[in-house]
């Protein structure tokens, strides 16, 4: 298929780049053909795309997907759109915002099937827009998501580094995450003032099968919610335990009382949800 000069369009229709929206947009076809492998699409996937922009990373998805079906929030592109993606018969473009839509309707659009997330993320919205879809019920088979480099590193930290966060663990329930590559901000326009990374994002099913997943993830948010603090004082304040009940229950996971919460795997945070339960159950 004759290719558009998709940079040439943009110019040509004077689009304004909106920064609130986060509009940082990629023509570079060796890099947007890279992240679509990275991403592992294949002729039979339905792709979700999360900001349309001028369609160029829409079109590389297209070109390996079976189906890619694309949401944008700004309507201004719809013109750019009808030319860039001119007779891509496996796109559909859906003017919604993706974080006011219920997970009911991406399924009604989607046709209940399974998919995979790809994005060249808007920065402004990055982390809700990350978690909208790690703690959707939808059949997301994986999320390849390109992002600030620092949130990339986030979202691959280990155990009791820096950027270890509350979302690591959101994102290690739902999957694996590596950083597959790093982006200069020289290959956006207009180039943001920091470096990108393209995550990978496959998911592991049923991680927590059998677990108190809901009481996890409350361990997890309280665990960092004040990161100076020992993740008894965190217990106690976030789960109004008395604080014998706290530490013994920390102790009973097998952790020293004066651990911090940055410090526990997500196998540390499961050991700790079942002494967390024998203890309010009364069992410790
Ligand atoms: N995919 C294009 C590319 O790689 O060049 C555009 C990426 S640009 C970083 C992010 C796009 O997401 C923008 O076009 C922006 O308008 C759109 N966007 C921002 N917030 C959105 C939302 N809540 N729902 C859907 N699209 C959104």
């Amino acid at each position: 298929m004759e290719k558009p000069d998709v940079r040439e369009l943009i110019r040509a229709e004077g689009f304004r780049f909106d920064k609130s929206l986060g509009q940082n947009f990629v023509f570079d076809g060796n890099l947007l053909g890279a992240i679509a492998a990275d991403a592992g699409v294949c002729a039979d996937d339905t792709v979700v795309e999360i900001g349309t922009g001028a369609g160029t990373l829409t079109a590389a998805l297209a070109e390996r997907a079976g189906r890619v079906i694309s949401f944008e929030v700004d309507e201004r592109l719809r013109d750019i759109l009808s030319l860039s993606l001119q007779g891509r018969e496996n796109v559909e473009v859906v003017f919604r915002d993706v974080l006011r839509m219920k997970d009911a309707e991406i399924s009604e659009i989607t046709g209940g099937k399974p998919f995979r997330v790809v994005a060249n993320l808007p920065y402004c919205v990055t982390s809700p827009m990350i978690m909208r879809f790690v703690e959707s019920t939808l059949p997301v088979t994986g999320i390849t998501v390109m992002v600030q480099k620092e949130v990339a590193d986030r979202l691959c930290a280990a155990p009791a580094t820096p950027d270890y966060a509350a979302v690591t663990l959101a994102v290690k329930i739902f999957g694996d995450a590596v950083v597959t590559r790093t982006v200069s901000r020289k290959m956006f326009l207009p180039p943001p003032n920091v470096d990108s990374a393209v995550v990978r994002i496959d998911r592991v099913a049923g991680r927590l099968a059998g677990e108190n997943a809901a009481l996890i993830k409350k361990l997890v948010r309280a665990g960092f919610a004040m990161r100076r603090k020992t993740l008894v004082n965190n217990l106690c304040a976030a789960l109004s335990l008395p604080r014998e009940k706290a530490e013994a229950a920390v102790v009973a996971a097998g952790f020293s009382p004066m651990v911090r919460g940055e410090t526990l795997s997500l196998d540390g945070y499961v050991a700790l949800s079942h002494a967390v339960e024998r203890v309010t159950e009364g069992v410790i």
